[in-house]
């Protein structure tokens, strides 16, 4: 089927009409142009490539990470999501049968846990490290598993330590995958955490207020934080219910330190009940501090696809997936809330209005 979105906005103000069929984006047209058996008139509208949420928990009978994999998908205007552990060895055959039969696309890090996220304590017993397993999975999922996950906190590896992150980094070497590591509440302690991360690695809730965190009390980033940067390792929010701080995002921003990519952490209970609610939610909170719509755009789109290898994924270009969001940026007041309980006013928030996934309109 074909269809046309006319007089569509891109981020850079550049209005055009944007032709698909058979899934695939055939025509990038002057405004007006486009020609298709189906239009959608995007006046006033923006689009851009698809979003990437990088951060996600999309195994639905899992609790309490856990949640719907359209709910968070495409009825959100995200039509990537990154599931971030919530299953390991044990079950990824599951969530990637569920993938398959699922409206939005669907990718996976794998938690080094082959229990995954069955217990919020995965990587407290070494016996739920078990390489073999762990080995089969990816060698099942190939295309579907992009890396590898490790919750590096005290509630999760308990009296284990950094022992965990040690055994990750040899995976994520041995295998060619990157690592995807949580922060929180130490012990470990994160000079120790972030020092064993290497170039393509991915520190999530890198924003978080935690007592452990990665800038000191008067707002300078701590050394390993600066070393890690150096050395090519990636910075993503995972906002979640606890990990995403207004204050820690201002002193990362006056240092000059941003996010490579947004991501919501989001599952069931901080979808409905606050304080992620969206990925649009978890943007609007990077226009508050500052950041130009372009770029919060591109921490969803091109930044996300590159962490992925999948660069086509991060642009609107002729001959690639008909991925596309269509959102506004409405102009109306909106309370946006973080995981300390710190509220603040926001002039304007973005609005999804409809996804193409596939070729496919849905409007949100
Ligand atoms: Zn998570």
């Amino acid at each position: 089927m074909e269809l046309v979105l006319q007089h569509a906005t891109l981020v850079n103000g550049r209005t055009i009409d944007i032709v698909i069929a058979n899934g695939i984006i055939v025509e990038l047209a002057a405004a007006g142009q486009g020609k298709a058996e189906t239009s959608i008139d995007c006046s006033g509208l923006y689009v851009s490539s698809g979003w990437i949420d990088l951060h996600v928990h999309a195994m639905a009978e899992l609790a309490p990470y856990g949640d719907d994999i359209d709910e968070i998908g495409i009825k959100q205007g995200v039509t990537t999501i990154v599931d971030a552990g919530s299953c390991g060895a044990d079950r990824i055959d599951a969530l990637q049968e569920r993938a398959a039969i699922a409206k939005t696309r669907v990718l996976s890090f794998l938690n080094i846990s082959h229990i995954g996220l069955e217990r919020v304590d995965e990587l407290s017993r070494l016996a739920w490290l078990d390489e073999q397993r762990l080995a089969a999975a990816l060698n099942r999922h190939k295309d579907f598993i992009i890396g590898l996950k490790a919750r590096i906190s005290r509630s999760v590896v308990k009296e284990l330590g950094l022992e965990p992150l040690t055994i990750a980094r040899k995976w994520s070497k041995r295998y060619g995958l990157p690592l995807m590591v949580h922060i929180g509440s130490g012990p470990p302690n994160i000079t120790d955490v972030i020092g064993q991360l290497q170039r393509d690695d991915i520190v999530t809730h890198f924003l978080n207020g935690k007592a452990n965190n990665l800038f000191t009390e008067s707002g300078q980033p701590i050394e390993a934080l600066l070393a890690a940067i150096a050395r090519g390792v990636r910075l993503d929010v995972g906002h979640g219910t606890a990990s995403f701080s207004f204050e820690t995002a201002e002193k990362a921003k006056a240092a000059g330190i941003h996010p490579d990519t947004i991501s919501t952490d989001i599952y069931r209970n901080n979808r409905m009940n606050g304080p992620v609610y969206s990925l649009a939610d978890t943007m609007s909170k990077f226009l508050l501090l500052g950041y130009s719509l372009q770029q919060v755009v591109m921490m969803v789109t091109e930044h996300a696809a590159a962490i992925l290898s999948r660069p086509e994924l991060g642009s609107i270009s002729i001959g690639g997936a008909a991925d596309i969001t269509l959102f506004e940026l409405r102009q109306e007041a909106k309370r946006l809330v973080d995981s300390e309980g710190q509220e603040r006013l926001a002039e304007q928030h973005i609005k999804v209005r409809g996804v193409v996934r596939d070729g496919t309109y849905n409007a949100c």
